[in-house]
Formats: structure tokens, sequence, C-alpha cells
């Protein structure tokens, strides 16, 4: 390609904090996944509320899908990294996730859908990541876009090719952007030994999650399937990483945190518990969506 560019300076990259091993559990009917971003760290990782990280080859983990359930009050972000997922909501949207593809929810004051498998063999493997609303957008209409993955731009760099999901890559513009939270959502696809660097302003959260190889950040190694929790400090820059010797993909979220309270009750996050059974209430007479 000759689109290459060089990665930007860094005068002080960010150190690890912690690496995190996410929780097995299941969800919707009976979906085995990874809870990358558990409720615990909502507060740490604020404006991100949860990263569930999938991937089998065995139909049974996934067919059951997610029938039918409710969102208020936050943003949902599904990444298929393979595979084929429908989703249908109650404001009669429909459409199709493809490998590669992404899928930007807005859920604001209410959606009922359903997210189901559409195969029934072959390997299915992405990540849904919750990004929350401030307190003055919880109630906004729901909205949502499907991002085909000829849609979702790329930058490349010598040895790196970073597929540019939301904010921005080596002077590429993502797919979306919200102006609230600020959000980075980057794919990472690093050679052996590749460096990257993405600057990063100092008051963001955020995290790398490590999903094929390895690679070393701030001097830590991250194996994959963890997350490395990225330091808070005034004078730093950005991230700088280096993939290990067999190359690796990572996912690189960060942003703005909202600082207001959080209230979740399952599918619903709301800033007081009065909102939370508020939803509950809108739910159980049919007036959420
Ligand atoms: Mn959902």
């Amino acid at each position: 390609m000759d689109t290459l560019t060089t990665l930007p300076a860094l005068k002080q990259a960010r150190t690890v904090e912690r690496l995190v091993t996410g929780q097995a559990t299941s969800d919707g009917d009976g979906v085995r996944l990874t809870r990358v971003l558990t409720q615990n760290l909502q507060r740490r990782l604020d404006p991100f509320l949860m990263l569930d990280a999938f991937g089998s080859e065995v139909a049974a983990d996934y067919i059951g899908g997610f029938p039918d359930h409710p969102h208020r009050g936050f943003e949902t972000v599904t990444y298929m990294l393979e595979g084929r997922m429908r989703h249908r909501d109650s404001a009669g949207n429909e459409g199709l996730l493809t490998s590669g593809a992404v899928q930007w929810m807005t859920a604001g004051r209410g959606v009922i859908h359903s997210e189901m498998p559409e195969q029934e063999e072959g390997r299915m493997e992405g990540f849904q990541l919750w990004l929350n609303l401030p307190a003055r957008d919880k109630m906004c209409p729901p909205w949502y876009r499907d991002i085909a993955p000829e849609q979702i731009p790329e930058a490349q760099a010598p040895g790196v090719r970073v597929r540019v999901i939301a904010g921005q890559a080596l002077g590429v513009a993502g797919a979306m952007q919200r102006e609230a939270t600020a959000p980075t959502y980057l794919d990472l696809h690093l050679e052996p030994g590749a460096d990257f660097a993405q600057p990063l302003p100092a008051a963001h959260n955020a995290f790398v999650y490590v999903y094929r190889g390895s690679l070393t950040l701030g001097g830590v190694d991250v194996p994959a399937q963890r997350m490395a929790i990225l330091a808070q400090s005034a004078s730093s820059d950005g991230i700088a990483l280096r993939a290990g010797a067999q190359g690796a993909r990572a996912i690189l979220i960060a942003g703005q945190p909202l600082n207001e309270p959080i209230a979740q009750y399952g599918p619903f996050v709301m800033n007081t518990n009065a909102e939370i059974y508020q939803a509950v209430e809108d739910f159980r007479r049919g007036a959420l969506a």
C-alpha cells in the first residue's frame, strides 16, 4: 500500500495499571461468553459499562441467541469478527450483521430487540460493548446504524492495520463519532514485532483487550484473552504497544468519563434508582418501546 503512515510520537506513554481476566458466563438463551468488563469496573472504566467477548465453533454455545429483551439508557456496540447475526427491534428495524460488521445502537428511552445467530454451524466470534449515555440523553429517541464491513475506515502503518470503528487513528476518522463520550474503538491487526501508538487525552479511561497473539504495553506482557487497564496520569499523552513474536490482534477502547451516578438493573442503566423503577414499570406495562 502507498498509504503507510508513520506512527505519532508520544512524550509519555501510559503504563498498565492491571491485567484482568474475564469471567466465563452465559446470557440470552444460553449463549456462552466471557464478560471482560464486569459491573465492578464500571466506575473505573466510565463511560464503558460492559464488554462481552464471544467466540466458539460449537453451535450449542451460541445457537440460542438473545431473544426479545429490553434496553434503556445507554448504547450497545456489537462487533462481529466472524459469523452472522440478525437483529430485529420493536420499532420495526431489522438488519443482518456479517463478518467484520458493526451495529451501533442507541437504546435511549427504550428498545425491545432480539439478536439471533443466522447460522447453525461454523464459528461465531465478536464483542458487545456497552457505552453509557450522559444523563441528558438517556431518554432520547432510540437510534441505530448497521455499519457494513467495507464502511469501516482502515488506517495503515508498517506492520499495522487498524479498523477504525470510532474516534480516529493515524489521521483516519472512524465510522462513528460521539460528542459526550468521545469514544475511541480500534481493532488492531499487528504483524510480529510491529509497533503502534495512539495519542489519547489524559482524562480518558482506556483499556486494551488482546484476542490473538500477545503484545507488550508499558513494559508489561499482555497475553491473549486479557484486558489491560491503562493507568491515568496527567502527563501521559497516549498509548504505545508492540506485538509479540506471533503478532497480535487487539481492540483498543477509550473514552471521556461522564462522572455521573450509575444505577443499573440488568438491561437498564440510569442515574438513580427511581429512574430504574420507572424503566421496570414502563417495561411491565408495555410502554418502554
Ligand atoms: Mn441487546
